[in-house]
Formats: C-alpha cells, sequence, structure tokens
C-alpha cells in the first residue's frame, strides 16, 4: 500500500512528499515536532502533546500554523489514508521558507506542516518489553533548551548510533556530575532496592516526556511511591530496575546499563505492571 504525507495543505504521495531547499528547519534545524502513538486506531494522549506542541513553538517564537482541532483533522486523516490501526503519527512544524539568513525572517512567513504516519508492528515492541533492553552512557553535550521539542537532534542522533554500534538500544546522557539526564528518545527511570521509582524533575534539562507524565499519574494511582530527582549512573547500576518511557516504547525494561546487569537481568515486575496498565491511565482520543 503507497503511503501519503501531509506537506503544507496537500496529501502527496509519500515519494513525492517534498519541502523546499530554503525551509528553515532543513537549513537551520528551525523547527519543532511530536510523535503521537497510535493504538488500535486511536491517538494516544493527543491533548497532552498538542499542548507541549503549543508550548515548544511559543518558546520558539514561531506562529501556530493552524487550531489544535484543525491539526487533530490533519493527524487523523493522514493515519487514516495510510490505514494505521498501530504505529505513530509525525508532526513537523518548522518557520517555513525564506531567503537563508539567521534571524527570522521579516515578512510574515507562514510556518511549514509537515505530517506523516506509519505502522509498527505491536508484537516487535512487546517482545523487546519481554526481554528488555541494553543502554550504554554517553557524556551530556546537548544545549540547555532541550525541554523544546526542537527538531535540533544531531547530538540525539550521535548518541543513539553510538548505542547501535555497541548492540545497545538506547544511548542515556550523563551530565558532569555523573547524573543521568535522559535518553536520546527516551526518558530515563531506576526502581531502587526500596521499590520506589526515581526520575529526573522535569523543569529543566530533560524533555518532559508525556509518557513519562502518564506514568507519574499511574504509579501515583497505584500507590507506587514516586521521588522525582536526579540519580547517578552508579545508582542507576545497582538499582533494582531501570526502564525508559517514550510514546512509541511506552514503558521498556532496561537490564543492562553499559556493563552493569541490572537486577537478576530479566525486566522488572515494576516496569512490567506499569507497561501492562499503561492504557488505563492514557488518554485515547475517540
Ligand atoms: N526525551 C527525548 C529527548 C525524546 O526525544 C523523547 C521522545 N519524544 C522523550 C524524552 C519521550 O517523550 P514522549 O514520552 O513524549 O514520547
Amino acid at each position: 500500500m503507497s503511503r501519503i504525507a501531509y506537506v503544507n495543505g496537500r496529501y502527496v504521495p509519500h515519494a513525492y512528499a517534498q519541502v523546499h531547499v530554503e525551509d528553515r528547519g532543513y537549513q537551520f534545524s528551525d523547527g519543532v515536532y511530536e510523535v503521537c502513538e497510535v493504538h488500535d486506531g486511536h491517538l494516544v494522549d493527543e491533548t497532552r502533546h498538542m499542548a507541549r506542541l503549543g508550548r515548544s513553538l511559543k518558546e520558539l517564537r514561531i506562529r501556530e500554523p493552524m487550531s489544535a482541532k484543525a491539526l487533530g483533522h490533519v493527524l487523523r486523516e493522514t493515519v487514516r489514508r495510510n490505514r494505521v490501526r498501530n504505529g505513530l503519527v509525525y508532526l513537523q512544524v518548522t518557520r517555513g521558507v525564506a531567503k537563508r539568513d539567521h534571524p527570522f525572517p521579516k515578512d510574515d512567513v507562514p510556518p511549514a506542516v509537515v505530517v506523516t504516519a506509519r505502522a509498527i508492528d505491536p508484537k516487535k515492541s512487546a517482545k523487546s518489553a519481554e526481554n528488555g533492553i541494553s543502554v550504554i552512557t554517553v557524556p551530556e553535550n546537548r544545549w540547555d533548551r532541550v525541554d523544546i521539542k526542537s527538531v535540533s537532534l544531531l547530538p540525539n542522533v550521535l548518541a543513539r548510533q553510538a548505542a547501535e554500534d555497541a548492540g545497545a538500544s538506547e544511548a542515556w546522557f550523563v551530565d558532569t556530575d555523573g547524573y543521568v539526564t535522559e535518553g536520546s528518545a527516551t526518558n530515563a527511570w531506576i526502581v531502587d532496592q526500596d521499590g520506589r521509582l526515581i526520575t529526573r524533575p522535569a523543569e529543566f534539562g530533560i524533555l518532559r516526556g508525556i509518557t513519562r507524565t502518564v506514568v507519574v499519574d499511574l504509579a501515583a494511582r497505584e500507590g507506587v511511591e514516586i521521588v522525582e530527582r536526579p540519580f547517578t549512573v552508579e545508582e542507576a547500576r545497582k538499582a533494582r530496575e531501570a526502564f525508559v518511557t517514550s510514546a512509541t516504547k511506552l514503558v521498556m525494561p532496561v537490564v543492562k546499563i553499559d556493563d552493569a546487569v541490572i537486577g537478576n537481568g530479566k525486566p522488572g515486575s515494576i516496569a512490567g505492571k506499569l507497561r501492562e496498565l499503561f492504557y488505563t491511565q492514557a488518554e485515547i482520543a475517540p
């Protein structure tokens, strides 16, 4: 089946989906994005993704391209046209097309919008979750506004490739004090020996993951104690459990950090429970 992309107001065959050479996203990474999970044909946590998109745009002073309602329609239509039941929908908004020059364009340039969707086999993710994944640690080398979900992801790309090269699935950034910030595309969590969930506060230094927020609420609902504080790599290596969260990985157990096996080397029970109950807490759009 041929894929369809939404590009600046038109639905076009994926192979012909193109943006202008002077799109500021292409030349300056001057844009933001969201990735929303599609579960059983429904968007997951659309409201929160739209709110975070609005915040990212505001922080970068990029105009909202259309209302959240209209964007929601485009997301659904792209999912529908690609016949995605389980997978993801990707939304990117850049500052638009203008003659290459660093300052914002003076004219009233409309933001450029691209939406794509693709299916992901849920069995694959379930299989990874059964075995757990390995992560490596890399020095934090990103700018200090990673709370903005910008398409400027070069350090994340390099970190993730380093993980692949090492036979691991994710890389955790570690700051100069030895504290884990977050993964290249996930938030990082551990469970200490007393069964407490520990994850870094999302005020600054990490992206406030939507999955992270849902898991914080879910843990509270289930009576699992949660402490929002930074944790070190040393603590993580000795943790009872570790896991990562993101819209596409959900709650994904981590069984190895660099050369250290976590717990008994099998996915932990708290991660398993949070994964199992995830959709009872997430917002499932009609
Ligand atoms: N941190 C980073 C750097 C990410 O790219 C992502 C994935 N978008 C996350 C955390 C997890 O965010 P979410 O749960 O909203 O997918």
